[in-house]
Parts: C-alpha cells; sequence; structure tokens
C-alpha cells in the first residue's frame, strides 16, 4: 500500500475529539475553511465546508465523494466525522479576498447545521467573523433547525449584504423521511424552522432536491412540500432529480435493494447513462415543478444567485 499523503495523511492523522454511540469525531487540520471555486462551469464563488462528513446519512448523499479524497470508505461519511481547526485570525484574513457581489456557499459537501455544530459551533463563529461585512452574496442550505439558533446574527447579516436560505426538504411523509434520511431532523421540524426564519424577514426557501424517481416525484408529494413551504412563508423552491455519482451509488443501491427491492431495476435503468437521470425524465420533472411552483404562488430564485450559470442543483442535497 502506497503511503497516505495530502489530505489523507491529515485525516489518518487527525486526534480523536470524541467517540459517541455511532459516530466519532476527529479533529482535521487545514489551511483554510474557505474554498475558492474555479472552472468555467462554477456555480459560486467560494464554498465553505466546517466539517467532513455528516452525521444525517442520507441514503442518496452525493457527498460521500469527499470521504474518498481521504482513502475512507464512503460508508464512513456518516460515522466517521471531521471538524475543521478553527482560528478566528485565519478566517478573518482569508475573509478579505471575498469580494463585493461574490457569492459564497455554506454547505455544498456537508449539512453545516448537523449535530456536531452544536458542540463545536463553527457556524455561529464563522458568522461572527462575517459581522460588518457588507455587498456579499451568501446561501446556506440545511436539513437542520439548528439553524434558528443564528437568526439573530442572520438578520444583522441580510441587512448589509443578501442572504438566502434553503431548507431541504425531499418529502412531508415523516416515515419516508425516515427512511431516505435516518438522523436528519423530521421535514415537520425543518418546515417550522423556515417559518421561523421568515418571520424574522429572512429570505428563506425550500429545497426538496434531490427529488428520487419513484418515491418522492409523484405530483402530491411534491405539491405537499410546496404547499407547507408556502404556508411556512418560503418564496422559492426548487427540485431537482438525484444525481448518483459512483460514491453515492455505491451506498445507495445496495439500501434501495434492501428497502425497496421492486425499485432497483427501474434505478438501474434510468441511470443506466451515468450520474444524470436521462434528459426526458428531467424535462419531465421541470414541468411537474413549474407548475406546481406556479400553482403555491412560489418562485424559482435559485437562478438569481446561482450566477446564470449551468447548474447541478443536486448540489442542494
Ligand atoms: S445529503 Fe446533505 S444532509 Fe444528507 S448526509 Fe449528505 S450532506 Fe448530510
Amino acid at each position: 500500500m502506497s503511503p497516505l499523503i495530502g489530505i489523507a495523511k491529515m485525516a489518518a492523522e487527525s486526534p480523536l475529539l470524541e467517540a459517541k454511540r455511532r459516530v466519532a469525531y476527529f479533529e482535521l487540520q487545514g489551511k483554510s475553511l474557505l474554498n475558492r471555486c474555479s472552472g468555467q462551469r462554477k456555480i459560486f464563488d467560494w464554498t465553505v465546508n466546517p466539517y467532513r462528513g455528516c452525521e444525517y446519512g442520507c441514503r442518496y448523499c452525493y457527498a460521500r465523494y469527499t470521504h474518498e479524497f481521504m482513502e475512507l470508505p464512503v460508508e464512513e461519511f456518516e460515522t466517521r466525522l471531521f471538524a475543521k481547526t478553527w482560528d478566528e485570525a485565519t478566517w478573518r484574513r482569508d475573509l478579505r479576498q471575498v469580494k463585493p457581489g461574490d457569492t459564497v456557499a455554506f454547505g455544498t459537501a456537508t449539512d453545516c447545521y448537523q449535530p456536531a455544530e452544536r458542540r463545536y459551533g463553527l457556524m455561529r463563529k464563522m458568522l461572527e467573523g462575517l459581522a460588518g461585512r457588507t455587498g456579499m452574496r451568501l446561501t446556506i442550505t440545511t436539513k437542520s433547525d439548528l439553524i434558528t439558533r443564528d437568526i439573530d446574527l442572520l438578520t444583522e447579516l441580510a441587512r448589509r449584504n443578501r442572504v438566502w436560505i434553503f431548507l431541504t426538504i425531499t418529502t412531508m411523509n415523516a416515515e419516508l423521511a425516515r427512511r431516505t434520511e435516518a438522523y436528519a431532523p423530521r421535514p415537520d421540524l425543518r418546515m417550522e424552522a423556515v417559518a421561523e426564519l421568515a418571520r424574522h424577514g429572512l429570505d428563506v426557501g425550500v429545497s426538496a432536491s434531490p427529488v428520487l424517481p419513484w418515491l418522492t416525484d409523484r405530483e402530491e408529494s411534491l405539491a405537499a412540500v410546496a404547499r407547507a413551504a408556502r404556508e411556512a412563508g418560503a418564496r422559492t423552491l426548487h427540485a431537482r432529480p438525484l444525481f448518483l455519482r459512483d460514491s453515492a451509488w455505491a451506498v445507495f443501491l445496495p439500501w434501495l435493494e434492501r428497502e425497496f427491492p421492486h425499485l432497483a431495476g427501474r434505478y438501474r435503468e434510468r441511470y443506466r447513462r451515468g450520474a444524470y437521470v436521462d434528459p426526458a425524465y428531467h424535462d419531465w420533472l421541470r414541468e411537474r415543478v413549474d407548475r406546481i411552483r406556479a400553482r403555491c404562488g412560489l418562485d424559482n430564485r435559485a437562478d438569481d444567485f446561482l450566477l446564470h450559470r449551468p447548474t447541478q442543483l443536486s448540489l442542494f442535497a
């Protein structure tokens, strides 16, 4: 076996911070919490992911590849978690690179408000470090109602910056959510968080992404999310089909074969070309979501903060 290098070496040498019944936390030394995006197809200017791995363990999670970078099994994405080292001076120094108009996305490869956040408070520290900044475009995507803890900081930031918050709610069916997103807060708790954020005047939307073919793509299912979102005060709804890169497929397919065996063959067929659903399904879903959105008076302002670039909105899982 070749010696580990880079982030894989750092991960292997990380000190254990705490071991819970299902999850162990480690500390990961890193140069910066702020990651500059590059390339023509970039969606954001910067991304911020204070944790590596995610305790919510959604069966469809696309972000498991981040554990592959550390040469760890993708299954450990939800049990072997890394909190990045916090250093306030470094965070403030790095923020000087963010120019007015830049889009900074929190939570593109982890959930920033997963249970680890109660212990480490990295989101809160980073938001405190943003105080006084103006003209930025910030997006936060989460499945956690813990985000309401930071309403004071978020409302303050929203006075001088554009702040979009998305709660990911793929279904209002608690039983189905328990199977697909076993360790995430219940959908009704997430929707209460939407209402609480909206009551404080924050621009909040609901992401029903990823939409799972035959599981969450029925008209009634998506319409139930849209109606509840509207009633809670959300302005935006987006819903894009499941994106299944190899690392996600490796966990999703065995789970599907156990839980919904009658769907396994249909998924193999639908994803026969690779990580993306076939274009016909994509168009069919877009029409369905457009119709539901219009009926419920919701918009699709995801396009606004996505810099009008080609998108992979299943990023907002
Ligand atoms: S889909 Fe999001 S919330 Fe679920 S495990 Fe992945 S990063 Fe966490």
